[in-house]
């Protein structure tokens, strides 16, 4: 059976493009130039996974994915969001949202994204989880002690429970190696 893919675009030759490419690849393609299109389609289909563009007139890609991660029917369907240069913020937001993944549009060849998307269907909804990460920092190695103390963290305990900070950290895609965005948080009272 083919695997069917629901293209979110706006732009035409964008949307052209990947539809050509995806059903060389032997895709059912379906596709929507804007959320509430979107919307309506997923009302009768259901896609094995879904392309969204975030930046759309009408309704945009993070209210789309909204509707589709809070309908029981449709909330397992892995969403792979695009974006213009992946930014942290969008990248923060789509996967509180639920996205399974993203992808820059600007640096991300249409080959890349074709991997990506046979990746993510073949993977379990399970593994599917996209995540930012806790990490643990031990405050007697390296620049620990010299960053607590710039930063006023008091031994990266939490300044109102005590408890041990952590440092989470949030994927950003808009470079080429790994790199994140980074924040410490209390686990105890999670701020
Ligand atoms: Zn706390």
């Amino acid at each position: 059976m083919r695997n069917k893919v629901l293209l979110v675009e706006d732009s035409k030759a964008v949307q052209q493009m990947y539809k050509n490419k995806l059903t060389l690849e032997q895709f059912q393609v379906l596709t929507a130039d804007n959320g509430m299109e979107a919307i309506k389609l997923l009302s009768q289909e259901k896609p094995d996974i879904i392309l969204l563009d975030l930046m759309m007139p009408i309704m945009d890609g993070y209210k789309v994915l909204q509707v589709i991660k809070t309908e029981p029917r449709l909330s397992k369907i892995p969403v792979l969001v695009f974006s213009a240069k992946g930014q942290p913020e969008e990248v923060e937001k789509a996967i509180t949202l639920g996205a399974a993944g993203y992808i820059v549009k600007a640096t991300t060849k249409p080959n890349e994204v074709i991997e990506k998307i046979k990746t993510v269907i073949s993977q379990k909804p399970t593994e599917l989880k996209f995540s930012r990460y806790s990490i643990e920092i031990r405050e007697d190695a390296y620049d620990a002690k010299k960053l607590a103390d710039d930063f006023n963290m008091e031994n990266f305990r939490c300044t109102s429970c005590q408890a041990p900070l952590l440092l989470e950290l949030i994927p950003d895609f808009s470079h080429e190696t790994p790199w994140f965005t980074g924040k410490f948080f209390c686990p105890r009272c999670s701020q």
